[in-house]
């Protein structure tokens, strides 16, 4: 019997998550996914990952309230048995999140709060709490932005948080490399997706800004993204741990 690899993508009901969750089954991982408010679309997802042959969960989750973490690794866990007979799982993909766009000046406190809770707090306690139920030899994959190597005006707080993701990640391969748990973090251009109110997608002056800033001469697709986070997670890649990798098709370089 083949090996099948059981991944978690967080935020996995639309956008950067779910195009990742797809690529994964397409290349033979299953996928336990969560979504926040869209339970439909996430049972939508999970029908799509299915039709492909492949088997999958969708279950709800918000990364910002870490006292329901305890609920949703028991919830995993029953999953996990449920489903695979197994009792941990391969693949951690923490990408759920939000923007705020605010200028540094008028960025307030509570905007502040929402993104370390949801863009660092949350996936740094989500992680932790799930650790025991990633395989040793497992993976992990943070996402973090391109704003984060380049400043755009209106994301400081974010991109704050987001740099934060990639210190956390050199700590936790640096960590975690002892049970054979490789730990990396990707940071996506600007993409085309819901995020920041569909801002890169719906704004034609916006989009090509970037397409006109990007070596490629676009702006990125969720396919860019969910593909190469995918090939992040195939077995050949098993040696790259603490990198931050840009997947902007050059983004201001
Ligand atoms: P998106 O299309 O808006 O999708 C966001 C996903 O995250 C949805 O599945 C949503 O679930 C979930 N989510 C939002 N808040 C959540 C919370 N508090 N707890 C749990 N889940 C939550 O955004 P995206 O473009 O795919 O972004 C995904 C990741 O990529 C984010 O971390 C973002 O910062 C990063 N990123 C995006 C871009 C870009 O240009 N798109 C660029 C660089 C980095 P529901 O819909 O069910 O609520």
């Amino acid at each position: 019997m083949t090996f099948t690899p059981i991944a978690l993508v967080t935020g996995a009901s639309r956008g950067l998550g779910k195009n990742t969750a797809l690529h994964l089954a397409r290349r033979g991982v299953d996928v336990i996914l969560t979504y926040r408010s869209g339970a439909d679309e996430a049972a939508a997802v999970v029908k799509e990952i299915e039709a492909l042959g492949r088997r999958a969960v969708a279950l709800q989750l918000d990364v910002s309230v870490s006292a329901t973490f305890d609920g949703f690794v028991a919830e995993v866990t029953q999953a996990l048995a449920r489903v695979w007979q197994r009792d941990r799982f391969d693949y951690l993909v923490n990408n759920a999140g939000i923007g705020i766009h605010a200028s540094f000046a008028e960025t307030t406190e509570a905007q502040f709060d929402t993104l370390m809770a949801i863009q660092l707090k949350g996936p740094f306690f989500l992680t932790q709490k799930l650790l025991p139920l990633v395989d040793d030899g497992g993976r992990i994959v943070n996402i973090s932005t391109g704003l984060a190597r380049f400043a755009l005006p209106g994301y400081a707080a974010y991109a704050s948080m987001k740099g934060g993701i990639e210190v956390l990640t050199r700590y936790l391969a640096k960590e975690l490399g002892p049970r054979g748990i490789s730990v990396n973090v990707v940071a996506p251009g600007a993409i085309e997706t819901d995020f920041g109110g569909g801002v890169v997608r719906d704004n034609a002056q916006m989009n090509a800004m970037v397409a006109s800033q990007t070596a490629l001469g676009r702006v990125g697709l969720p396919d860019d993204i969910g593909g190469a986070i995918s090939m992040l997670l195939q077995p050949d890649n098993r040696w790259i741990t603490g990198q931050r990798i840009e997947v902007s098709g050059g983004m201001f370089i």
